[in-house]
């Protein structure tokens, strides 16, 4: 099923997008919970890690290192979190899978 980040990759709902090209998209957080909060997706419509198949291994790959590149690209020279919520205990809210970039100030660890 479609979902909200679907609609954004199909420009039917407007987001801050920092970042596109053939594989992924990448657009502001609307709730930052960083001074730089940034969703980097598939364009591919893969609900979850869980859900991806060997064939996406690589495009999974792209989007990491598209994340270090965006964060360089943003001056989070000090460091910055990736995170990808899958599922239900980690509070997924969203099914389609997305790395969360989250920098600007000093992280807490562990996450909660
Ligand atoms: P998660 O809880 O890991 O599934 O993360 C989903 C994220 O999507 C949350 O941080 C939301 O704030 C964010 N989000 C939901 N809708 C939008 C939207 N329309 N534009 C930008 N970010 C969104």
């Amino acid at each position: 099923m479609s979902t909200i980040f679907k609609k954004i990759i199909d420009r039917q709902i407007p987001a801050d997008i920092v970042h596109e090209d053939d594989l992924c998209l990448a657009f502001r957080d609307i709730h930052p919970h960083a001074p730089t909060h940034i969703l980097v997706i598939p364009k591919k419509e893969i609900a979850g890690v869980s859900a991806a198949t060997a064939q996406d291994s690589v495009l999974l790959g792209h989007l990491i290192f598209t994340a270090g590149q965006i964060a360089a690209r943003e001056g989070l020279s000090n460091g910055y979190r990736l995170v990808i919520n899958n599922g239900a205990d980690a509070g997924q809210s969203v099914d389609h899978l997305h790395v969360h970039l989250l920098g600007g100030r000093a992280l807490g660890w562990p996450p909660g």
